[in-house]
């Protein structure tokens, strides 16, 4: 009887627990997950300042007659002078709005040039300015003392600029995963050298790998070993000490030649069957490392779409949990664009091409597999088509060209 996905999921997520926490320089931090919730240093933004180039002054100062211009405002270094009543001063995008001026008049709202000039000695207003217009007021974003970015936040650019805006040089982020891994089988070739009679070139190691890296892991090893237990044996030893998480390929059918099973359900590893489609044959468990450490290792299928597919369901938030992140994947919407068969039982999880909506009306992108054949765990080399996962239910038999959907993305996040 095979086991459901979010199951399986569950049962891989009580191996791993939340790794250490460590400082990082903010203008590195991109790709970590935040250890704890940020709070504002610094408000946003950190004074009054102007949103236009212009002058500042009163509202009141500007209804009639000329207004005389009393100085620039300084950029950076000291704060302006407060504005005795009745003056003006200019001022530029972003600089401090000097105590006293309630508004700033943009420069095409009086009778001076834009760009480059000579400081005027008195300007005309043309219109009758709004007090507080075009000032943007200390702390309009975020005040000292708001958490601004929740621990467990993955930091992208954005979150990055934010944490510098509010005071931040470093953060306090969970260490990345390091990550080792194990394709197996005696039929592989290293990538680019000729192939012998029966054998595949080695696409495995290098996509897990790269997953990982996508996934924002350390890749500390990366290896491939034929269909033999002691070798396997000596590599997996070799690995538990230097990695938090071991994610090997192959071996894990019920073939005769299934090293990594038959060397690890000696060791207590659990094998299931997951009612996905592909990425049936799953397992895990922990290989003893020296000083008595236990690693934990995924153990996923050979065909490279099961990879694929294996590692962005269950692998992906194995290592989420291990850096302490708390966004789950989103789900989108997509139209299927063509047909295409589901088994019955089993959540089938196919590589789709997502492209723009076809129409205003229908505000949904179009979903297509990524091969004519549909879903294949040996259609490895349209794989790179897919910029999504297209998640079809377990009693789902087929889909037909107009429906609508699940989708999660993937790619680097
Ligand atoms: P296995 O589960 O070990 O029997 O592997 C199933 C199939 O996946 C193999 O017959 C290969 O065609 C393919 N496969 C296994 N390992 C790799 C690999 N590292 N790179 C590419 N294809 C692989
Ligand atoms: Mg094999």
């Amino acid at each position: 009887m095979a086991i459901p996905v979010e199951e399986y999921l569950a049962h891989l997520l009580t191996d791993v627990g939340v790794l250490g926490v460590e400082e990082v320089a903010v203008t590195r931090a991109g790709g970590r997950v935040l250890a704890q919730d940020l709070v504002a240093r610094l408000a946003v933004p950190p004074f009054d300042n102007s949103a236009m180039d212009g002058f500042a002054l009163r509202a009141g100062d500007a209804i009639e007659g000329m207004v005389p211009v009393v100085g620039d405002v300084p950029a950076g270094g000291r704060l302006p002078v407060p504005l005795a009543a009745g003056t003006a001063v200019r001022i530029m995008t972003g600089a401090p709005v000097p105590a006293g001026a309630d508004c700033v008049v943009p420069v095409e709202d009086t009778d001076q040039p834009s760009g480059p000039a000579p400081l005027p000695a008195a300007i005309r207003v043309r219109s009758a300015p709004r007090p507080g217009q075009h000032v943007r007021r200390a702390g309009d974003d975020v005040a000292v003392g708001d958490v601004v970015i929740a621990g467990g936040t993955r930091l992208g650019a954005a979150a990055l600029a934010s944490a510098i805006s509010i005071g931040y040089g470093r953060l306090p982020c969970h260490r990345r995963p390091r990550v080792v891994v194990v394709a197996t089988g005696s039929e592989l070739t290293a990538p680019g050298a000729p192939l012998g009679p029966g054998m595949i070139p080695d696409s495995n190691s290098t996509l897990i790998a790269s997953l990982a890296e996508e996934s924002h892991c350390e890749v500390v090893g990366v290896h491939t070993v034929p269909d033999d237990v002691g070798e396997l044996a000596r590599v997996l030893a070799r690995a538990a000490a230097e990695a938090d998480l071991i994610v090997s390929s192959g071996g894990v059918s019920a073939g005769a030649f299934d090293v990594v099973k038959e060397l690890t359900a000696a060791a207590g590893f659990t094998f299931a069957q997951v009612a996905m489609q592909p990425g049936k044959p799953q397992g895990h468990g922990f290989v003893a490392g020296p000083d008595g450490r236990r690693t934990p290792m995924v153990t996923l299928p050979g065909n490279p779409v099961s990879v694929f597919v294996s590692f962005h369901i269950f692998v992906r938030p194995v290592l989420a949990a291990m850096e302490g992140e708390l966004a789950t994947p989103a789900y989108l919407r997509a139209r299927a664009l063509r047909g295409w068969a589901s088994p019955a039982g089993r959540r089938q999880v196919i590589p789709v091409r997502l492209t723009p909506p076809e129409s205003p009306e229908d505000p949904v992108p179009g979903a297509t597999p990524t091969h004519r054949l549909g879903s294949g765990s040996h259609l490895v080399a349209s794989l790179h088509r897919a910029n999504a996962l297209a998640i079809i239910p377990e009693d789902t038999t087929r889909v037909a060209a107009g429906d609508l959907v699940a989708v999660t993305l993937v790619g680097r996040f």
